[in-house]
């Protein structure tokens, strides 16, 4: 086998966890059946992994209830659910140059569409944005401030207990893009003043692909609109979707295969610091690679999710990935679906950035690999 070094978990995990992988394959030989649909043995059966997810997602969040967690496609899906759910025509919306395409293009709809104020917070250079400027920016007719727990492209945390407190006081809404901080970083989201958080349980919480999750605080009741409307296994003879969450936004089969590998990653999180073992990591990386005078980090030295932004000098940053895989080392290039934060970043990282974003099974010696790779090329500079 050639040599596989895998740095693009940003993207999404892998490994997965073993249990992730017995537990999919367990739920599609042995239990099969469709979630909240049937009085048989499996259909129950199915019902439990959903339930006990949803109780493993809200422990997570440092949530009570269970019922306030909605799952969804990915995180793109819960991100679109609360933006269209929440936003009205001729509200007004505060966000950041750091926000990813999931958020920014929503809001760019509803600007185009709906007569909705956008207006952007900015941020410093390596992403991150004050909770004083957010505060500024607030209005009385702000519904909404949406703003990334982290940033996918230099892993830079926010103060979101900071921003929530602004929140708070003005009466907007919080909405945390939570794609690049769920599984490496603990929240509470009560305690830090969030009314809706966005997550995939295929980045840090090592789950599979397709399931994300929204939580919706009991202050927003089932105010949100519904995204899709359709069968529930409930009230089959109303034309309207049941007012009581989760299943007022969860019409459709759940991917439960999807949910039960990712019931099984939280479990065996809880066992294992995996989130350290990432965070290790990505520290080799951000320190060795600090080393190297053509290098340019956009990622901060402390206080960042387990992802490494890079520039070399003088080299197209797709260039650099291309060299990179051609040693089997696979990582990320280019604007991240993130284009604004780019404008931030300097000079350096006007045409995107090479993203490294290590696991918790990443090895000193897998670090080491790729930065010697890096250093070969950064010699030429
Ligand atoms: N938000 C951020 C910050 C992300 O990094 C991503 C994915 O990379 C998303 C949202 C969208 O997540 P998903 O692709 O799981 O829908």
């Amino acid at each position: 086998m050639p040599q596989r070094i895998y740095l693009d978990n940003a993207a999404t995990s892998w490994p997965k966890p073993e249990p992730v992988y017995q537990a999919v394959d367990q739920y599609q030989r042995q239990v099969g059946a469709a979630a909240g649909r049937g009085v048989y043995g499996s259909a129950g059966d199915a019902q439990r992994i959903v339930s006990r997810c949803r109780r493993l997602v809200a422990g997570q969040l440092g949530v009570a209830d269970p019922t306030r967690v909605v799952f969804t496609g990915g995180c793109t899906e819960a991100l679109n659910l609360a933006i269209f759910g929440l936003i009205l025509p001729g509200d007004h919306v505060v966000t950041t140059d750091a926000e990813h395409n999931a958020v920014l293009r929503p809001l760019a709809a509803l600007r185009r569409d709906a007569d909705v104020e956008v207006e952007y917070a900015p941020v410093d250079t390596f992403g991150r944005v004050d909770p004083a400027a957010i505060a500024t920016l607030i209005r009385p007719n702000t519904r909404l401030v949406a703003v990334t727990a982290a940033s996918n492209v230099t892993g830079a945390v926010n103060d979101v207990p900071a921003i929530g407190a602004a929140c708070r006081e003005a009466g907007a809404a919080l909405l945390v893009d939570a794609a690049q901080s769920l599984g490496h970083a603990p929240v509470d989201v009560a305690a830090a003043g969030v009314g809706l958080l966005a997550a995939p349980g295929h980045k840090g919480l090592l789950g599979p692909l397709g399931v994300g999750m929204l939580y919706i605080a009991p202050e927003l009741g089932n105010s949100l609109k519904p995204l899709h409307l359709g069968g529930t296994g409930s009230m089959s003879e109303s034309e309207q979707v049941p007012d009581e969450l989760p299943g007022r936004y969860e019409a459709g089969n759940l991917n439960v295969p999807a949910i039960a590998g990712l019931a099984a990653a939280m479990e065996a999180a809880a066992e294992a610091d995996f989130a350290n073992g990432a965070h290790a990591a990505a520290e080799r990386l951000r320190s060795r690679l600090a080393e190297l005078p053509a290098v340019t980090l956009h990622t901060p030295p402390s206080d960042a999710a387990p992802v490494v932004s890079l520039s070399v000098e003088g080299y197209d940053p797709h260039d650099v990935a291309g060299v990179l895989a051609s040693a089997g080392i696979e990582c990320r290039s280019g604007l991240h679906c993130a284009a604004r934060i780019h404008g931030s970043l300097g000079p350096a990282a006007g045409g995107g950035t090479l993203r490294l974003s290590p696991g918790y099974s990443t090895t000193a010696d897998e670090v080491d690999a790729a930065v010697e790779t890096l250093a070969q090329l950064a010699a030429f500079c």
